[in-house]
């Protein structure tokens, strides 16, 4: 499914209908973000684009049917997620992707599943769909933007490092929820970044 480009643009033309018009220019913001980070860092740029076309394909629906599509295919729903349903977009999502577009491929399944939070050692195709996701040109509101944008074409693992570091401190400024498993993503990644410098600073 996810190798022909005539698949792309049906998966467009879905997406165009169900979501709003805001979500859609932000779905083809991180379509074409993450193509051109792919290219960058030699990723596969048809998945690059499959990923940021349904990243969001479970945000323009109600919690309820959020909810109730989790309850009906066993998909698990944590305290934090209970609270906050809009979070289980990206797991609703990886579902959609799976059951209505015929995506097949784990790694494109996962970029879309792990979107919101991270996790642990992520591939290079959620690393670039995360990011891709915070640095879309429709984005405006992140602080450090300007920067972010700029580190993510010269360095994908610094640039990841300050998007989680930078969510962080939104959610606590905010007072939201922080799922564990932003936090796990952070702490993983703060300490590849600690060796990373430590091995720079060894080098004979
Ligand atoms: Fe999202
Ligand atoms: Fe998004």
């Amino acid at each position: 499914m996810e190798t022909k480009s005539s698949n792309l643009k049906k998966i467009r033309k879905a997406m165009e209908k169900s979501l709003d018009s805001k979500r859609f220019e932000h779905t083809l913001g991180v379509e074409y973000t993450a193509a051109a980070l792919a290219m960058r860092y030699g990723g596969d740029i048809m998945k690059a684009q499959t990923a940021g076309l349904l990243h969001d394909c479970a945000k323009c629906m109600s919690n309820d049917k959020r909810l109730s599509i989790c309850e009906k295919h066993h998909i698990s729903v944590n305290k934090i997620e209970r609270k906050n349903p809009f979070l289980l977009h990206a797991k609703v999502g990886s579902y959609i992707a799976m059951q209505k577009f015929q995506v097949h491929d784990s790694d494109t399944v996962n970029a879309i599943l792990n979107h919101t939070t991270g996790r642990p050692d992520m591939s290079l195709l959620e690393k670039i769909v995360y990011v891709a996701d915070y640095i879309e040109p429709g984005r405006k509101q992140a602080p450090n933007l300007m920067e972010i944008r700029k580190l993510s074409f010269l360095d994908l693992d610094e640039a990841l490092f300050r998007i989680l570091e930078d969510t962080l401190v939104y959610l606590r400024t905010v007072d939201g929820d922080v799922d564990p498993m932003t936090q796990k993503t952070y702490d993983f990644y703060k300490e590849y970044r600690e060796n990373r410098q430590s091995e720079v600073r060894n080098l004979p």
